[in-house]
């Protein structure tokens, strides 16, 4: 169905101009979408990378339902529920020690708003406010709004605010071979800018928009070290590849690396309801602990720690220790593996790769750029099929939720070893 003229909606990353197809999904259960009109859609992408076990999860919808007839919202300042102390409790429990302060906020944008201000307002309250500078790696994604548009990579999808964006430092992309220069900038960065620089902020092992560009886990690891020689908050976006999406629970795990700061968000309530959780070291909370009001935290939203989502969100915890989360990751694992290494040496792509449940690929195009035609087209020719894949530039990936069976898997990589034919690329 065509957006009719006449539908209120604006919706996001379109251009209603060139008459896109936008479909009504009715509803969803596991892997699929289901239209009104009895499409069945198969869901590669975890509908933006939030659904992790399946849609419609019976435990969580029924935390859901449960949790909205006995305490639906309540103000998150001087107020407090059991949702959201068992849920806070869960995450310390459950992400790498040392990460022992726990503050909620809506989205993975917020989150890393929350992470960047939580290290600004410690090193202001410790007496060093020089420390201001903020170091990111090319090519990343932190979220939509100014804060966190400031500190990813620069583009198209920015320019038109580029005069309201902050300042940061850029390190490069490990590439394959020149992991090193990568280390080597943030250690110069470092020297040049002694005492200056408040926070180091990453996605580890996978950028996500910015391509499912893959590193190792070693830098990860030395990029922490380097951060450790001059007391650098090392903040790891952890909104997309945690909740199993790299293979373990979260990225930095497979780095041996405790972040002092880490954001978690898509996946924290299975996808079902919209939620992000900042995890610190105590130290952050003890620079804002006095009795002197002026050094409180100065953060919040309306719907902070809204007891719903943190039901749901505790509810999918208890589901990562009692159903068998991590066998389905390891299926998927093996099965992007097989089917990965049967692609290789098809003439229409490049770049096979895989981080986890995650498999990317690029297209043999000349025009790469994510507003070349090929994203669009690719996308119509999945859709046409009833799979649901969302193409950045050339790069096609798959992030599936985790109860993909090997037949959808199958048809996945059909559709998609497929294209390059059928489109004549
Ligand atoms: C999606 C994403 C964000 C932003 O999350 P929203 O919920 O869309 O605000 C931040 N960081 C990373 C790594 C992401 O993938």
């Amino acid at each position: 169905m065509n957006t009719s003229p006449t539908s209120p909606i604006w919706h996001p990353f379109t251009q209603h101009g060139l008459n896109p197809v936008i479909t009504s999904v009715d509803r969803a259960q596991g892997a699929y979408l289901y239209t009104a009109q009895g499409r069945q859609i198969l869901d590669a992408i975890s509908s933006w990378w939030v659904v992790t076990h399946g849609h419609c999860h019976p435990r969580l919808v029924e935390a859901a339902q449960a949790q909205a007839g006995k305490l639906d919202q309540v103000i998150f300042a001087g107020h407090t529920h059991d949702p959201a102390e068992r849920l806070a409790e869960a995450l310390v429990e459950m992400t790498p020690d040392g990460l022992d302060k726990v503050f909620f906020s809506d989205s993975g944008s917020t989150a890393v708003e929350v992470a960047l201000k939580m290290a600004l307002g410690s090193w202001h309250n410790l007496g060093e406010a020089q420390r201001t500078r903020i170091v990111v790696m090319e090519h990343s994604y932190h979220g939509d709004t100014v804060g966190t548009m400031s500190i990813g990579e620069r583009g198209v999808f920015n320019a038109a605010y580029a005069p309201l964006l902050f300042d940061v430092d850029t390190i490069a992309f490990p590439e394959p071979g020149k992991e090193h220069l990568t280390v080597q900038a943030l250690e110069k960065i470092l020297a040049d800018h002694p005492g200056q620089v408040a926070a180091f902020v990453v996605e580890p092992l996978v950028l996500g928009a910015g391509g499912m560009k893959m590193y190792g886990a070693d830098v990860v690891k030395s990029l922490k070290r380097v951060c450790e020689t001059d007391d650098v908050v090392f903040i790891a976006d952890e909104v997309m590849t945690g909740w199993g999406r790299t293979g373990t629970l979260f990225a930095c795990e497979q780095a041996d690396v405790v972040p002092d700061i880490l954001c978690t968000s898509k996946g924290l309530t299975g996808g079902l309801m919209p939620l992000a959780a900042t995890l610190c070291h105590r130290r952050f909370f003890e620079a804002h602990y006095s009795t002197d009001r002026r050094r409180m935290f100065f953060h919040s939203s309306s719907y902070t720690a809204n007891p719903i989502a943190c039901a749901v969100a505790f509810e999918n915890t208890q589901i990562w220790k009692t159903e068998p989360v991590q066998e389905n990751i390891d299926q998927l694992v093996h099965g992007h593996a097989a089917r990965l290494g049967a692609l290789k040496g098809h003439p229409g792509f490049s770049n096979l790769r895989q981080c986890g449940t995650i498999a990317a690929m690029d297209v043999n195009v000349s025009d790469q750029g994510y507003l070349s035609d090929i994203a669009p087209k690719l996308y119509d020719h999945f859709q046409k099929q009833d799979v649901l894949l969302r193409p950045l530039g050339n790069t096609v990936y798959i992030l599936p939720p985790y109860c993909l069976t090997d037949l959808d898997l199958d048809k996945i990589y059909h559709v998609i070893s497929d294209a390059p034919d059928l489109l004549g690329l």
